[in-house]
């Protein structure tokens, strides 16, 4: 039996749809969201995302701005233009691409971000909001997986999730957000005894490791949910997930691939924090 493929490409372009809908109706208020990118250094991963989120917003109807800061450039002056987009008014959103170089302390760097405008969802109010379950901007790839399995028509309450993988980027707010919605959540990470057997247990099981084709099959209950958060590059090229797809497909129930699963549904959620944003800057909603 081989799995029904949840296409994240397919959600992601539904997403944008309605979004790309509420921006020309927002453009009629005489509104349009803004968001700036900051981008330090010449990594060429970063620069590829950078190009991306800058392309989404001009396919969806925003204002952008990208920042393109030389590698050099003090931490100083990276927190300096951070308080002018902080104070810009058409600006909405504000996304520092990570990692920073090492000279410059990257959570002092979130931390001056506005709270209202940290899109990302990184800044430790949000954090602290998502922990306590307050509204707040959400992390995107998190939001996304939530979002990718919801909209695939699979129903967590009740459910047993495990999340591989405990980053706060990824494994420890994807946890938090399954539990929002009842799900009951087991979390392994690099010391967990005994993985396979516990994720075996899993209904809906989200791995978020880094290491390419790692989970087979035989972490995996027949007929379980499996979304695959890895994004790994490998040496011929290709993009491999975290989750070995052509075994796990053969025992799984749906089943993200890489890519065209959660990967571009990272970038839709950015754009959808960035429309909240903006909205709760101009008192509608
Ligand atoms: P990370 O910060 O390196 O964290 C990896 C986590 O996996 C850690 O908690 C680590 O455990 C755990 N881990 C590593 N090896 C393990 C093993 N053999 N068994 C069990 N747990 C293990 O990585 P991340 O930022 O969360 O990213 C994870 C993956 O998702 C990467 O491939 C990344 O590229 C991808 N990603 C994709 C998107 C997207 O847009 N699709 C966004 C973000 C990240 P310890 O805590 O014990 O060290």
């Amino acid at each position: 039996m081989t799995a029904t493929i949840i296409s994240g490409k397919q959600v992601s372009e539904e997403i944008r749809g309605s979004i790309a809908g509420e921006v020309r109706a927002l453009a009629a208020k005489g509104v349009v969201p803004g968001l700036a990118v900051v981008l330090v250094g010449e990594d060429p991963a970063s620069q590829v995302y950078v190009r991306n989120k800058e392309k989404a917003c001009h396919d969806l109807g925003f204002y952008s701005e990208v920042h393109r800061l030389p590698a050099e450039t003090s931490q100083a002056d990276l927190l300096a233009l951070v308080d002018r987009l902080n104070r810009k008014g058409d600006i909405d959103g504000i996304l520092v691409q990570l990692p920073l170089p090492g000279h410059i302390d990257e959570k002092a760097v979130i931390n001056a971000i506005a709270v209202d405008k940290d899109v990302d969802g990184f800044h430790p109010v949000n954090v602290g909001n998502l922990v306590i379950g307050d509204d707040s901007l959400l992390p995107c790839t998190p939001a996304g997986v939530i979002e990718l399995i919801k909209r695939a028509g699979i129903s967590l309450s009740g459910k047993h999730a495990v999340v591989i993988g405990r980053s706060n980027i990824v494994g420890k707010p994807v946890s938090l957000l399954l539990q929002r919605e009842n799900a009951t959540v087991t979390m392994c990470h690099s010391r967990t005894e005994r993985m396979a057997e516990i994720a075996r247990q899993a209904d809906v099981l989200v791995v978020a490791i880094g290491r390419a084709n790692f989970i087979d099959a035989s972490y995996v209950k027949p007929g379980a949910v499996v979304i695959d958060v890895g994004m790994n590059r490998l040496e011929n090229g290709k993009l491999a997930g975290d989750v070995d797809f052509e075994s796990v497909k053969e025992v799984s129930g749906p089943i993200t691939p890489v890519p065209g699963g959660v990967g571009p549904m990272t970038i839709t959620m950015l754009m959808q924090n960035t429309l909240i944003a903006a909205k709760r800057h101009h008192g509608l909603v």
